[in-house]
């Protein structure tokens, strides 16, 4: 019912050729011409029956991807944050998720717009030095959660050297592995991989599904945490800096380096955040090149990648592997680039 000039109730009724002309728009707009229409006066809007409905989802529906597949486009050649709400997303990387998914979250790292994650390698020694392999930098990080015994023992036993980038949470909810690092100086260093394991990015953003910091005031807090948590666990003070999912923006670089850390890169991912099969891992580690600064998790336990981790350890081992912690490398010149 609707009311006509004078406020009298006027009944609207069907009309064959309105409900028509709607079919016809529906199928149109499919093909990209659709336009508005309005109801011929004393017609009402019919409901269009099966499968016009159906047909007519698809055209909204096509519309909405149109509109949406644009947006995306639009943002696509941005090269720095956008203003907020827009947050800046990338994968999950497994071992930075706070629980376990199924399903690995991706194979390749994806670029995030606005953020960079520095290189790392070691400088290359004129000579071999009585070396016959390469000479690398294993580095671990402690993210959050449990301790793989697996890889650990693996480098006990072996008296393989490694840095351990550990959080403030994985330092207090892992006494035991603490105390094993602590008294194996010789062989391992721990150095800051923040306090509550949140990205070092200063604005709002999301990294791998993870929350920025989101500002320079929670960055430092990140960064002071982490490192006061590993003296107060009765470390040396750390040097290095690697925030979760090793990736920054410029701000955050700054305001690490401000604090009076080096921001630690990598040159060769052995597990892609824990999340690549036992054989990759394996593979990854096992290929080392002269001057590798090697990234791989020592938190997942109960993921196939450490299981490859600790096999690609002990074959670099085989292949005669010349191993050092990042503060052993330090001394010799190191070089970092973003890319
Ligand atoms: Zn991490």
């Amino acid at each position: 019912m609707l009311r006509g000039a004078q406020g009298t109730a006027v009944a609207r009724k069907e009309c064959p050729g309105f409900r028509s002309r709607l079919s016809r728009l529906a199928r149109g707009m499919i093909r990209g011409h659709g336009t508005g229409v309005a109801a011929p006066p004393g017609c009402r809007i019919p409901i269009l029956p099966d499968p016009e409905l159906p047909i007519m989802r698809l055209a909204l529906s096509t519309v909405l991807l149109v509109l949406s597949a644009g947006l995306a486009h639009a943002g696509s050649g941005v090269n720095a944050f956008p203003p907020a709400p827009a947050p800046l997303t990338s994968p999950v990387p497994a071992a930075a998720q706070p629980k376990a998914t199924t399903t690995p979250p991706h194979a390749r790292p994806v670029t995030t717009p606005g953020l960079s994650e520095p290189k790392l390698k070691l400088a290359k020694i004129q000579g071999s030095a009585g070396r016959t392999g390469p000479r690398v930098a294993l580095t671990f990080d402690a993210c959050s959660g449990k301790t793989d015994q697996r890889i650990f023992s693996t480098l006990v036993e072996n008296r393989i050297p490694a840095t351990i980038f550990a959080t403030a949470r994985w330092i207090r909810h892992n006494p035991d592995a603490v105390a094993v690092l602590k008294a194996n100086p010789d062989l391992f260093e721990v150095e800051n991989h923040g306090a509550m394991h949140v990205p070092a990015v200063d604005k709002p953003a999301m990294v791998y599904g993870i929350p920025a910091a989101g500002s320079p005031e929670a960055v430092t807090a990140e960064v002071t945490g982490g490192a006061n948590a590993i003296e107060a666990a009765g470390f040396a003070a750390p040097h290095w800096f690697r925030g979760a999912t090793a990736r920054y923006n410029s701000g955050a670089m700054a305001e690490i380096s401000g604090l009076g850390f080096r921001v630690a890169g990598y040159s060769l991912n052995g597990d892609d955040g824990a999340s690549v099969s036992a054989a990759t891992a394996e593979k990854r580690l096992s290929g080392a090149k002269d001057g590798s600064v090697i990234i791989a998790h020592i938190n997942q336990p109960d993921r196939p990648a450490g299981e490859g981790v600790a096999r690609g350890i002990l074959a670099l081992k085989a292949r005669g592997a010349f191993f050092v912690k990042l503060s052993d490398a330090a001394e010799e010149p190191v070089t970092a680039a973003v890319r």
